[in-house]
């Protein structure tokens, strides 16, 4: 695993939903507003929005077309274009297979000013089913293109499409949906850029770009020339002289005519992603709605993700350049949706066929929202965690785990005696679910801290018990954790999850034969000895100085890494948000 120093220079098609984060000015914006004046002001901005939108188009359509007929009739250009684009995609499946192959281990690399950390995907194989099912459901049908939806393991909203035909879509992004129609609008945007076949574009007009914009210039000098020299021609004192002077004037406006006609050429200084994002955007909502998919979410959706960037800046990330596109996507997509996507959304409202979410979305975001809720705990993301944890806890009652990190960050932002009694509840509640698998000794500890802090003689009580309970689940999990030696799935307490679901509360796999029973071995690794079977179970309550979460290990681990590479690196002051940064810091 010791490529990938250069991912940088693979650039990620869009990452789009990042710099959406940008616009802390939306919110109040979204409902329309009181003053007049600020109308006419909105009003006029949509309209410049718009035009850009609209210029920018052009430009790229231009040049598109020119590059497209080049590469029909120009074998040379042909081949340095697919001789690219093959580069590229042979560099991006490396980027794929690490992040297929990458399991518990992060690595931070420093790239000149940019240090990156490498993502791995979220181990939890029925919610990465579940989106890849809604994300195949999207495509429409007359593509030709193959593609897969995967979930990456970050808390940081990015979403981003491969050239492979791979679009990556972060739990922090998912985390931020509230329903099935939000979800597939960002899943179609990412489609987009396959259906569009946005990287073979992009590579095909940046290698058309330079020689269109030399025949551009040439043929506006010519231009300038004509026109300047014409208007040389009629400027005051020549007309009257002899033919000499008025050719020498005529001379002289030429020559200013060409430098004008050069500045004024027609130079394609495409904003591709600009142009390929607003394409996304348009397709996505459009899509969404043939997929029946209810469309008034995504507006929704916008307001959201500018609630959650007002709130902690981390989750805008790298794109201090664009405060202004939130506001204008916005705007374009609420206009799509009053104009010409109307006639067909009202007729499927009437018809009862959109679709708001499904049983399923419900139940993998209890799942991802809490798992994403750890992890942002773990950068210190408080909103985020406390957010997510409290929708995990919504949408699922039974489940120990979410009840554990939810009572966690309550104690954790706690300000009075009424939150630590709610983080108490929670704490309790986390308990009694996990009595049968005893997965979370930690509960009970952070459950006797708050006690102690009553004071009164009955917490003390509880608090004293509570402490004993730690300490002999832990035992029981530590002497359980050694006699499974490893032998284990990593992601043990998902599987457990799925048991769970399908009303399995207590069964327990047996020990593996020849190390069960090797009770030399438990007493030689009790006393602080070597013979510690595996790194990833035996780290999993491993917790003295800090608490672990069980759930999250990959995600703590990678949390851990990454401030540390942080460390090492030198370059962070305020360690997860710098640490998290570089995964945007592709393109806009
Ligand atoms: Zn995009």
């Amino acid at each position: 695993m010791a490529k990938c120093t250069h991912t940088l220079c693979v650039t990620p098609l869009c990452l789009v939903f990042l710099f959406l984060f940008f616009a802390p000015v939306a919110s109040a914006q979204l409902g329309g507003s009181k003053h007049k004046g600020d109308q006419d002001k909105q009003e006029e901005l949509q309209q410049k929005n718009s035009r850009l939108r609209e210029k920018e188009a052009k430009k790229y359509a231009d040049l598109t077309e020119f590059a497209q007929d080049e590469y029909a009739g120009d074998p040379d250009f042909h081949d340095r274009v697919d001789q690219a684009f093959q580069d590229l995609q042979s560099e991006q499946s490396m980027e794929a297979f690490d992040i297929n192959t990458t399991d518990t281990e992060q690595i931070v690399v420093k790239e000149g000013d940019v240090i990156k950390i490498r993502r791995a995907l979220y181990d939890n194989p029925r919610v990465q089913d579940y989106v890849n099912r809604v994300g195949q459901g999207l495509v429409p049908s007359d593509s030709q293109k193959l593609c897969a939806f995967k979930i990456i393991q970050s808390p940081v909203p990015i979403a981003y499409t491969l050239s492979t035909g791979t679009i990556y879509v972060s739990t922090g992004l998912i985390s931020l949906t509230d329903n099935e129609a939000q979800l597939a609008y960002i899943l179609s945007h990412e489609l987009a850029h396959v259906y569009f076949d946005h990287w073979k574009v992009k590579v095909m007009d940046a290698l058309a770009e330079q020689e269109y914009n030399r025949r551009q210039e040439r043929k506006s000098a010519i231009y300038g020339a004509i026109l300047g020299g014409a208007a040389g021609a009629f400027v005051p004192g020549a007309r009257g002289g002899n033919a000499e002077t008025i050719a020498a004037v005529g001379a002289v406006g030429a020559v200013s005519g060409a430098a004008i006609g050069a500045a004024f050429a027609r130079r394609i200084d495409v904003d591709w992603d600009f142009v390929q994002e607003n394409a996304a955007d348009d397709f996505a909502l459009k899509n969404s709605l043939d997929k029946n998919y209810d469309i008034q979410e995504v507006p929704k959706l916008y307001q959201v993700m500018t609630n959650a960037v007002t709130v902690d800046q981390r989750i805008g990330l790298g794109f201090l350049g664009n405060k202004k596109r939130i506001k204008d996507r916005t705007d374009y997509a609420l206009k799509l949706i009053g104009t010409t996507l109307k006639p067909d959304y009202e007729k499927k409202l009437s018809a009862s066929e959109l679709i708001g979410t499904s049983p399923d979305y419900q139940l993998m975001m209890a799942e991802l929202k809490r798992d994403n809720g750890i992890m942002a705990l773990y950068f210190d993301m408080f909103d985020m965690a406390h957010k997510n944890l409290r929708q995990a806890v919504s949408l699922r009652t039974d489940d120990a785990r979410a009840r554990y990190y939810y009572g966690q960050v309550l104690k954790l932002v706690a300000r009075t005696s009424a939150d630590r009694d709610l983080a108490n509840t929670e704490l309790a509640s986390a308990i009694k679910l996990d009595a049968n698998r005893h997965f979370i000794p930690e509960a009970q500890l952070q459950r006797a801290l708050l006690l102690i802090d009553k004071g009164d003689s009955a917490s003390q009580q509880e608090a004293i018990q509570a402490l004993k309970d730690y300490v002999m689940t832990y035992q029981d999990a530590r002497v359980d954790t050694w006699r499974y030696g490893g032998s284990l799935p990593p992601n043990m307490e998902i599987l457990y999850d799925y048991l769970r679901l399908l009303g399995e509360t207590r069964w327990k796999p047996g020990y593996p034969q020849g190390l069960g029973s090797g009770g030399g071995m438990l007493l030689m690794a009790g006393r602080g000895g070597g013979a510690v079977p595996s790194p990833s179970s035996a780290t999993k309550f491993d917790s003295s100085a800090k608490v672990r979460p069980v759930g999250a290990r990959q995600a703590i681990g990678n949390a851990v890494s990454a401030g540390a590479g942080m460390t090492r690196t030198g370059g962070a002051v305020n360690g997860a948000a710098t640490t998290v940064a570089p995964v945007v810091n592709k393109q806009y």
